[in-house]
């Protein structure tokens, strides 16, 4: 049985700017060419809500001259919808179900693609270990104990109930394999545990992103998730550090680590 202690996150899509199409569009209204303010090739997740605010003015060339001034004046003044012009992707792999369960109740502004429990045999899953059983404050030998036996017995009743609904389901009574294979493994997840591990492809935009990282990442919220949230965190803040700069990290006495933004739900 194989137990998973941290999560893999890979940012496999993120924003880009075609700048060409950007000077052909303020050529052809007159406008200064790309102006200073916006920073081509630095920072496209700013430029990008830079040029998008911009349009609801027209004032290409005119304000406000820093793009950092000008995003964080936007945050501000909760001038949110321009944020969601970027959109950042990430494979996570090693989660439980019970944090995708949490996840996926983040709506606006989130696509979600996850590993189907009725499509993948679940035969030889993993299972994650919750956060207080591995950056343990305390001695948690019992606990991981109880827990390792748990799983074991939820792994075997599944190969159990994969083979009894084999034998139970008469093959003519499926228009195909595949149907009959998705009626026994759909049966037969009845048996997993939350900790089973999934894997799914989240992509949200930034104003989403932000409101995600502050729910999940305030002290409140569970630890798996929340640490899915700083790690979300750490990464966009090196990609886009204007958008994300204002969050600020702290550490709980238990060891955990909350994210509390200065611009709060944009
Ligand atoms: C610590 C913690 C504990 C929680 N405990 C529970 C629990 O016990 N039980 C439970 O059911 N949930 C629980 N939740 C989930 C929570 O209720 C939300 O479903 C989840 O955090 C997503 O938040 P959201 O709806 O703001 O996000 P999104 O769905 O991403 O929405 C973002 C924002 O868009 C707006 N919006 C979205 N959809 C609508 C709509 N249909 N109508 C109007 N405005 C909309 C709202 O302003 C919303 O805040 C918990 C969340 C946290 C962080």
């Amino acid at each position: 049985m194989k137990l998973i202690a941290e999560p893999k996150i890979y940012l496999v899509t993120r924003p880009a700017v075609d700048w060409e199409q950007v000077a052909t569009f303020l050529a052809d209204e007159g406008l200064p060419a790309v102006p200073d303010s916006i920073r081509a090739g630095k920072d496209e997740s700013a430029a990008v809500v830079e040029v998008s605010a911009r349009m609801c003015y027209m004032s290409f060339g005119r304000g406000r001259k820093d793009i950092a001034d000008f995003v964080n004046n936007l945050l501000k003044s909760k001038d949110g919808s321009v944020f969601e012009h970027v959109n950042y992707g990430f494979v996570v792999t090693g989660v439980s179900r019970s944090l995708t369960h949490e996840l996926v109740r983040h709506r606006a502004g989130f696509a979600y693609s996850q590993r189907s429990q009725r499509y993948v045999d679940e035969a030889a899953s993993a299972f994650v270990l919750p956060p207080a059983l591995v950056d343990s404050i305390g001695d948690t030998g019992e606990a991981r104990r109880i827990l390792a036996e748990a799983l074991e017995t939820a792994s075997a009743s599944y190969a159990e109930l994969v083979e009894a609904l084999d034998k139970a389901l008469p093959p003519d009574k499926f228009t195909s394999n595949t149907d009959r294979r998705k009626a026994i493994r759909q049966a037969a997840r009845a048996v997993l545990p939350n900790a089973t591990e999934t894997k799914i492809f989240i992509t949200a935009n930034v104003r989403a992103w932000r409101h995600f990282i502050e729910m999940r990442g305030a002290p409140f919220a569970d630890w798996e998730i929340r640490r899915l949230a700083l790690i979300v965190l750490d990464i966009l803040q090196k990609e886009a550090p204007l958008l994300f700069g204002d969050f600020t990290v702290s550490q709980l006495p238990d060891g955990t680590k909350t994210a509390t933004p200065t611009y709060s739900k944009v």
